[in-house]
């Protein structure tokens, strides 16, 4: 549900995705209150009164934030286990991350519409809530994100995850070119705004043509990833290595634990 959502309620900026964003509690009473050419939303007046008038960021509390009449709704963000059926595609025996290691995110993000959308992050288990208070700064900081569905509804394709700008985390695959486990196997990895923030091989190549315009850098356009910018810094809080800053290859969309 979530990720249907998330795939299809972000899908264009200003689109007709109406069905299947009213879906949602986040996104359908701002729908509501945003006919094309109007600019400025208003409050929806005939809104329940009767959501809690806290203020304060949840953590725990609902994936589908409740709107305030005074603005978009607080960060929240619902940390849970993940189900085999939650990766059916993307994990497998043999990884090197048991389905026990990892946790699904369901959390608040700002979308390229100025609106804020409900997406789904599968990552490592010991990850979790530093992943989570990250997004909630980019949240906050309203840097807009495209996306947020689990590579399961791509089937896996990594290709595919980066071509339809969705950011994400967990699958189970192998580093770009190389033999060996990529961070994003242990769910160790986030890629964020993947056509905003493409990987540039050494040769200045990329694999996306959509990415087209975001090869030079640095690059001040919506969603991009700059080096020292605050969505890197906010990675850094937690310890997490940036892979614009790689010698060679430049992985701008990409943070690890490790740094790789
Ligand atoms: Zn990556």
């Amino acid at each position: 549900m979530a990720a249907l959502v998330g795939m299809t309620g972000c899908a264009g900026v200003g689109d007709a995705g109406a069905s299947a964003t009213a879906r949602t509690r986040v996104s359908a009473p701002v729908l509501a209150s945003s006919a094309p050419g109007s600019s400025t939303p208003a409050a929806p007046s005939s809104a329940p009164a009767s959501a809690p008038a806290s203020s304060t960021p949840a953590t725990s509390s609902s994936d589908t934030p409740a709107p305030s009449p005074s603005g978009p709704p607080p960060f929240s963000a619902k940390i849970e286990k993940v189900s085999r059926d939650d990766v059916r595609y993307s994990w497998r025996p043999g990884c090197p991350v048991p389905l026990s290691g990892l946790r699904k995110i369901t959390m608040t993000y700002w979308g390229f519409d100025g609106q804020a959308h409900t997406g789904t992050l599968v990552i490592n288990k010991k990850a979790a809530e530093d992943v989570a208070s990250v997004f909630g700064k980019l949240y906050e900081m309203r840097y807009p994100i495209r996306r947020m569905v689990p590579v399961d509804v791509y089937k896996g394709s990594d290709y595919d995850s980066i071509d339809a700008d969705n950011t994400s985390a967990f699958n189970c695959r192998n580093a770009t070119g190389s033999g060996s486990w990529s961070n994003h196997a242990y769910g160790l990895a986030v890629d964020v705004n993947p056509r905003e923030n493409p990987y540039v091989y050494a040769d200045g190549s990329h694999a996306h043509r959509n990415a087209d315009a975001f090869v030079d850098r640095p690059l001040k356009k919506p969603g991009v990833i700059n080096s020292g910018d605050r969505v890197v810094r906010a990675f850094a809080r937690i310890g997490w290595g940036w892979g614009g800053s790689w010698s060679g290859a430049k992985d701008y969309q990409h943070f690890s634990e490790n740094g790789r």
